[in-house]
């Protein structure tokens, strides 16, 4: 069976101060929790700190871009062996707003992805459709282009390493949820995609998350479905009561 994994994407927001104030209430409030994997993942100027907080506790530390290179000349980048220097163990490759604002290509988030498994980083690896691919019916395909280039040329056992967030880029930041029967049908496709690249096997391995507006509220529902191993939470994460009542709602579950 799947392990769960709820992780939050605090992306650029909480300085230092709100960055210790929240893992702190997360520590407290999660710590009786065992059966799902919990990830918070800060901006890189307070990893090192949010790390130190996490020391001792269930929940683990995740970055939210790396660089593919290990060293040299590329100003202003992070590379995977400097993450996992400081306590980090995943990181999130090819957000949508990483696609939309930065360049990110299925190419590039490729070569991320081989760097964090290099390095022995999980990847947690986004995938989505726009509102207008989806009213043009072409999420399926949007969707197979993009899992079969971002996770080209990995074998069975890289590919059970990653996990794959599939965030519909309509529901980010929208407040517009997908019904958890959208949701399903995506990632159950996901998982079909996933076997013919890397069998059976790899595809049950890999945990599939959902994204896009998650929130106390609706959590249960989507984690009912088979296909649906957890959450990437944006906005939601942020808050300490939000957020420890998703992990909490998540775990009330029964898979
Ligand atoms: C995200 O940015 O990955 C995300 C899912 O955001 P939100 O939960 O705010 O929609």
């Amino acid at each position: 069976m799947r392990r769960p994994v709820i992780a939050g994407n605090w992306k650029l927001n909480n300085a230092e101060r709100e960055a210790v104030e929240l893992v702190t209430a997360l520590k407290t409030n999660l710590s009786d929790v065992d059966t799902v994997d919990i990830v918070v993942c800060p901006v890189f100027t307070v990893l090192a700190v949010v790390h130190d907080v996490l020391l001792e506790s269930n929940i683990a530390l995740g970055a939210q871009n790396v660089y593919w290179e290990d060293a040299g000349a590329f100003t202003g980048e992070v590379s995977a062996p400097l993450l996992k220097e400081i306590g980090v163990e995943y990181v999130i490759i090819g957000h949508s707003e990483r696609r939309q604002y930065f360049g990110e290509t299925n190419q590039t988030v490729n070569k991320k992805i081989r760097a964090a498994l290099r390095h022995g980083l999980v990847p947690i690896v986004c995938v989505g459709e726009v509102l207008e691919e989806r009213e043009a019916n072409k999420t399926f395909d949007v969707i197979r282009r993009q899992c079969e280039e971002c996770l080209a040329g990995l074998n069975a056992d890289e590919l059970k390493k990653n996990i794959i967030a599939y965030e519909p880029v309509w529901a980010i930041g929208t407040g517009k949820t997908a019904t958890s029967q959208q949701a399903e049908e995506v990632h159950k496709f996901i998982r079909g995609l996933l076997a013919k690249m890397g069998g059976k096997e790899a595809s049950e391995a890999v945990r599939i998350q959902y994204g896009g507006s998650v929130k106390p509220d609706n959590i249960a529902d989507l984690m009912a479905q088979p296909d649906i191993d957890g959450a990437l939470v944006g906005g939601a994460s942020l808050k300490a009561d939000a957020f420890i009542q998703i992990v909490k709602n998540s775990c009330a579950v029964t898979r």
